[in-house]
């Protein structure tokens, strides 16, 4: 029997069945990559989701936007041009026309809508850009550290790109901004740049040096004043990256003229000299032609003990509030333990004599001694720099015996994919050791390579 196939029906009692084509979503040209933390006081900045977008395709940042960037932003000078704009790549992360370009170009390759939440894009009413951002990277290393041992994604947030920002609200200690094996600085963005690693050297920036808390140039400074800038910016980014309206930039001047008739019965003059401000400058900001900067703006609310958010909503209850005069209060220090300094010494020799593994950090010890660490280093500093260096010298170690391990847990595992006839990629190869993320590591990467040329 001769059938016309053409004239067969498929299922056609089955309501799935539909002879219309289905209509597929548009899909970006780069990955869909969420950004960390939004709607948190440590939402991830640009740059920072930048390198991440670069190193999920497997290239560098500077690759990424030359290659998929400059078509969309056709600028001489633009983001796109990295190397000529490394030295202002602070703006990636700020409130102008550079991140304004760089989120709308990442908009369209990602198909997300959201990066504008990790720059400052939001504040622009409010602060003025000036002694806003770093002009180079600072980082906590005890936030990399954690990152990295929960196996969680290894990122930068916003808040360390703020120049106010000097303590990590999470471990109150300072940021550091030099690299612990180069000793160079860090550009906030550069074509080589990887989230957690020097980009001058490569080095894991995560390792926690005792010695730098002690020696830090701000160390003897207020920490409660630099832990409240810390947890008040945070608390702005909160609000910025979650998308709440920030009020219009009347509402500063607004604010701090209710200040001046509740502080001085609207006597400017009067109330510049106990915020310790040039009169003028106070005057300009309640007439609302200058903006205060964002550092000058934490100051007030610090005397005031209110935070920047209430202070630009007005939620402002004077009633209580005393005015506490910023160098009186920021000069606070703690009272000079005393200290019996040959017992000190000799604690301290005793402990470098040691062969504990692993050995104490300075942290631990000023614990163990029942001293502050500021005094110990006051009064002993050679030996301090002593045990550091003990702790510091085991940690390397520790550190070169795990990429040892690695490396020939790589070698092995190339050679088992090669042998079930499979090529060695490296994603394959990163799901058979125990330690993934250390591809990180030009040792490890290469030990990759010269595994699978020995094939
Ligand atoms: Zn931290
Ligand atoms: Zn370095």
């Amino acid at each position: 029997m001769n059938v016309d196939v053409t004239q067969i029906q498929p299922y056609p009692n089955d309501e799935l069945w539909s002879p219309e084509r289905f209509s597929l979503p548009p899909r970006s040209c780069l990955h869909h990559l969420e950004p960390i933390g939004i709607g948190t006081s440590m939402v991830e900045s640009l740059s920072s989701y930048v390198t991440r977008l670069a190193h999920s395709h497997g290239v560098f940042a500077g690759i990424l936007l030359e290659k998929k960037l400059k078509p969309l932003i056709n600028k001489r000078y633009g983001v796109a041009t990295l190397n000529k704009i490394a030295h202002y790549s602070k703006a990636l992360n700020g409130m102008g026309i550079m991140a304004e370009d760089l989120v709308r170009g990442l908009s369209i390759l990602t198909s997300r809508q959201d990066l504008s939440l990790l720059t400052l894009l939001h504040w622009s009413n409010l602060f003025p850009t000036r002694q806003l951002l770093r002009s180079s990277r600072a980082w906590c290393p005890l936030c990399y550290s954690e990152q990295f041992q929960n196996n969680k994604i290894c990122y930068e947030p916003l808040l360390w790109s703020l120049k106010i920002v000097q303590v990590c609200p999470k471990h109150h200690i300072f940021l550091v901004s030099s690299c612990p094996d180069c000793g160079q600085k860090n550009l906030p963005l550069t074509g080589r740049s990887q989230p957690g690693c020097c980009s001058k050297c490569g080095a894991w920036l995560g390792n926690y040096d005792e010695i730098h808390r002690i020696s830090h140039p701000s160390y003897l400074s207020d920490l409660e004043w630099e832990l409240w800038k810390g947890i008040n910016v945070g608390n702005l980014l909160q609000k910025s990256s979650s998308r709440l309206s920030f009020p219009k930039q009347e509402a500063i001047a607004e604010a701090l003229n209710i200040c001046v008739s509740h502080f001085s019965q609207g006597n400017i003059a009067l109330w510049a000299r106990q915020l310790q401000v040039p009169r003028n400058t106070l005057w300009l900001w309640c007439k609302g032609k200058n903006l205060p900067t964002l550092q000058a703006l934490l100051k007030i609310c610090y005397c005031l003990r209110i935070s920047v958010w209430d202070f630009v909503h007005h939620n402002l209850d004077l009633s209580n509030s005393t005015f506490v005069p910023p160098k009186l209060d920021l000069k606070v220090r703690s009272p000079s333990q005393q200290v019996n300094k040959s017992s000190l010494e000799m604690s301290l020799k005793l402990l470098l004599k040691e062969n504990r593994e692993p050995p104490m950090s300075m942290e631990e010890v000023a614990r163990q001694l029942g001293y502050d660490r500021r005094t110990i280093f006051r009064h002993c500093p050679e030996l301090c720099r002593l045990v550091s260096a003990k702790y510091i010298k085991y940690q390397k170690r520790t550190h070169i015996q795990k990429l040892d391990d690695c490396c020939a847990e790589v070698r092995q595992a190339v050679f088992d994919l090669h042998t079930q006839g499979k090529y060695p990629s490296e994603a394959k190869v990163a799901q058979l050791i125990s330690r993934p993320s250390f591809f990180r590591y030009k040792r490890v990467r290469k030990a990759l390579q010269e595994a699978r040329q020995s094939l």
